[in-house]
């Protein structure tokens, strides 16, 4: 399994990593099968969207704020309750499929770390399995 980390600046963002999970694709030299991009946190997530216009990860990040805000009432007392809900609404991990030794996204397609509680260090585990022969 190959990792990587990302140093958020913000408390919510979303952090384009398709060039770094691209790069693990490429060490593994599979051709063909799938990605598993995983987060192994509880308030930041993963997700695919538009990479071309940063003004979509701007707004997913606002509406998602709007969505769940960080004022409870919570009962966890750690005053990031509303981190650990975006994180369970985005989820931990995507696959993508690869081809030709690439990941096979959209045009319009990128990968994203959504970080919902920072600023600080992330870590991301790619895992490429080959596809079966025959
Ligand atoms: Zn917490």
């Amino acid at each position: 399994m190959k990792q990587f980390s990302v140093r958020t600046r913000q408390r919510m963002q979303m952090v384009d990593i398709t060039s770094e999970v691209s790069q693990c694709v490429e060490e593994t030299g599979i051709r063909e099968g799938v990605c598993v991009v995983f987060v192994p946190h509880t308030t930041c997530g993963v997700t695919i969207n538009e990479n071309a216009d940063p003004s979509v990860s701007a707004d997913i990040i606002s509406q998602t704020a709007s969505l769940v805000p960080k004022q409870g009432p919570y009962r966890h007392t750690e005053g990031n309750s509303d981190a650990h809900i975006k994180a369970s609404l985005f989820g931990s991990s995507v696959l993508v499929p690869i081809s030709g030794g690439r990941l096979a996204l959209g045009t319009w397609q990128g990968l994203f770390l959504c970080e919902f509680d920072g600023a600080r260090t992330r870590r991301v585990f790619v895992q490429v399995i080959p596809a079966q022969e025959g």
